[in-house]
């Protein structure tokens, strides 16, 4: 995102704690929690979320399990939309669809309730980070079969070198504030 200056990406990626071997050795963790404990990064990074989307007209924010749902229901309100929660299997207390997608450090599935949003709503995606893609992937899947359309992807910051972007529709914008 251009209009994020150096000094503000500075800021913020001093607030994100790199963890290593966590959840399994190889793997160095990026841990959001110091930026939404200072009252500044959260606010900034709030805004900043916020700004690629004001003049679009969205209707729901999906936000991933489970980090997506620290500044999805947030943005969600920024963008007077609603916010849907896509979660890891049986969570969800309803009829739900699901679909299995690649993790950087395993295989999972996603899931949305059947009923989440009406045919031809416009959905922005957002989660904490994209690392490979898949989960964002599994999510535009979940939203094109209830018959939503992906109008957004929301990322607070992207592993460069795995690439994650490129696995994703390449005409759907993509918005990521910190590329790590
Ligand atoms: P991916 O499907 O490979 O893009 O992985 C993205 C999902 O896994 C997001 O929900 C992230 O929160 C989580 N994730 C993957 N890798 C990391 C990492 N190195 N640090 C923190 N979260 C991660």
């Amino acid at each position: 995102m251009e209009v994020t200056t150096e000094s503000i990406k500075h800021k913020l990626l001093g607030k994100i704690r790199n963890v290593p071997d966590f959840p399994k050795p190889g793997i160095q963790f990026k841990d959001i929690t110091p930026l939404l404990a200072d009252a500044d990064t959260l606010e900034i990074t709030s805004n900043i979320l916020a700004e690629p989307f004001k003049s679009a007209e969205v209707d729901y924010v999906v936000g991933l399990e489970s980090r997506g749902f620290l500044f999805g229901p947030d943005l969600a309100l920024k963008l007077n939309a609603g916010f849907i929660p896509v979660r890891k299997p049986g969570k969800l207390p309803a009829e739900t669809l699901s679909h299995s997608y690649e993790l950087e450090y395993g295989t999972d599935s996603l899931e949305i309730h059947k009923d989440a949003l009406q045919k031809g709503a416009n959905v922005v995606i957002h989660d904490d980070l994209i690392a490979t893609g898949g989960t964002a992937l599994a999510a535009v899947e979940l939203i094109q079969k209830l018959g939503g359309k992906v109008t957004g992807f929301s990322f607070i910051m992207e592993l460069k070198f795995l690439k994650g972007k490129s696995n994703l529709p390449a005409e759907i914008p993509y918005h990521c504030i910190l590329s790590v």
